[in-house]
């Protein structure tokens, strides 16, 4: 499994902010993950599945434990059911099942990060969650050593949630088996694809779902920062859920606030437009971490930014959204150290 000592975590990591790993292995079949993990728990140390590093924010004094980085490659078809191993990438993984033509996962393109990493957090875009096109998930589970196969209701799939969300590091996964569709279903609701697509005159019963892919691909280019030049983990912190009670009142003082209903009866609430509209954040810095631009949700990293920077410039995002608003935010980015 190719373990080494004393490895630098930043470049493994789009933030490229983060200490050393004390170990560091790379797994590239089932047997390699168990024996990664077996070292770890032979040893007592900590162990950290290593995706795309794409929605990690790495400690300065690094990770004491073992960094185990998720290299199992493969994807498998059959019929309208397609296996993909946890090392892929996730957005050329979507292309590849357009291409074979299968449709359900285009409003996900251009999320970076790997096929592993989707259930965790149940990525979500433009209207689609990630856990509805799950059928399975296959993990070792690290209690007991076992492998195991664990199907969507077991996944406890919630916003941006999962069973291996709340059970950090109980579940490793390594493959997930995904249900997809011959017959394309387009879903352009969401404010930011309709007005893609009435911009460059697309008439919408002629719209494809590799037009759908495009067009998310276009539309987040121009909303988030380049990963090549930027660092930066995409939206730092979730949208969040609150009372219809809540909202109700915050309505009062901000009529424009948007927000969509969801089913238990909360309030999802646009986290940029309070960042933006009441809290008026963008361009703020702390250190060399700063909130991009063009989305408040985004922080960005310039060269010599640090953790404690984006910890910092995080808490006082905090602060002035429960100030104004009496919410409290949750970061989407887990925090490793
Ligand atoms: P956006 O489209 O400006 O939306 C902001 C908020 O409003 C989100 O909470 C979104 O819910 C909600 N919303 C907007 N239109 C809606 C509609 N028609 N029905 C229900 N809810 C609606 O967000 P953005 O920041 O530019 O991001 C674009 C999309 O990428 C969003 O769907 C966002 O969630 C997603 N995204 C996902 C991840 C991730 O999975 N890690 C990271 C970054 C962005 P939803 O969040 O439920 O869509």
């Amino acid at each position: 499994m190719n373990l080494r000592e004393n490895i630098s975590i930043a470049p493994f990591t789009t933030f490229k902010i983060g200490g050393r790993a004390k170990f560091f292995c790379t797994v590239k079949n089932v047997q390699e993950l168990k024996d990664a993990v077996s070292f770890a728990k032979n040893k007592n140390i900590p162990f950290f599945i290593l995706g795309g590093g794409s929605n990690i924010l790495v400690n300065d004094n690094g990770y004491s434990g073992l960094v185990i980085k998720m290299d199992i490659k493969g994807i498998q078809y059959d019929g309208q059911n397609v296996t993909a191993m946890a090392g892929e990438g996730w957005d050329t993984f979507v292309g590849e099942t357009i291409d074979a033509g299968l449709y359900g996962l285009e409003n996900l393109s251009s999320i970076p990060g790997t096929v592993g990493a989707s259930p965790v957090q149940n990525i979500g875009a433009y209207g689609i969650e990630v856990g509805n096109k799950i059928v399975s998930v296959d993990v070792l589970d690290t209690s007991d050593m076992q492998l195991k196969t664990l199907d969507q209701k077991e996944c406890e799939f919630g916003y941006r949630d999962s069973i291996f969300k709340k059970n950090k590091n109980r579940y490793v996964i390594f493959g997930v088996r995904f249900a997809l569709n011959k017959d394309p279903q387009i879903n352009i609701e969401y404010k930011d694809l309709r007005e893609y697509f009435a911009k460059n005159n697309f008439a919408t019963e002629n719209i494809t779902t590799k037009d759908v892919r495009n067009a998310v691909i276009a539309v987040r280019a121009n909303k988030l920062p380049d990963w090549k030049v930027w660092g930066t983990a995409g939206s730092f912190f979730k949208n969040p859920i609150i009372s219809k009670d809540h909202f109700d009142t915050l309505k009062k003082q901000y009529s424009d606030l948007p927000g969509y209903p969801e089913v238990d009866g909360g309030v999802k609430v646009s986290l940029a437009w309070i960042l933006d509209n009441l809290c008026n954040v963008k361009g703020l810095c702390e250190g060399n971490a700063c909130v991009y631009e063009k989305h408040a949700l985004v922080l960005v990293s310039k060269a010599g930014a640090n953790s404690s920077d984006v910890v910092t410039l995080a808490r006082k995002l905090m602060n002035l959204v429960k100030e104004k608003t009496n919410i409290d935010i949750e970061a989407e980015v887990e925090w490793v150290n």
